[in-house]
């Protein structure tokens, strides 16, 4: 089961989250809080603009593009 690294925005730290589901909104297992942030450790090369897996879980707040 994949294990993926989010930042917590409550505890202002990085937390290790087991996803079960990539349709279910990932908990802090610190705070139980829900404001976490996926950490991408492997990033794209510039110019590949993410044609593959991964980017499918955008939520409420990060429609900044435009
Ligand atoms: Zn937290």
């Amino acid at each position: 089961m994949p294990i993926y690294e989010y930042f917590c925005e409550d505890c202002q730290e990085d937390v290790e989250v087991l996803v079960l589901s990539s349709r279910d909104a990932p908990e802090c297992p610190k705070c139980c809080g829900g404001r976490l942030r996926r950490i991408l450790s492997v990033f794209s090369s510039p110019g590949d603009t993410g044609t593959g897996a991964g980017d499918s879980c955008a939520g409420p707040g990060t429609g900044g593009f435009s």
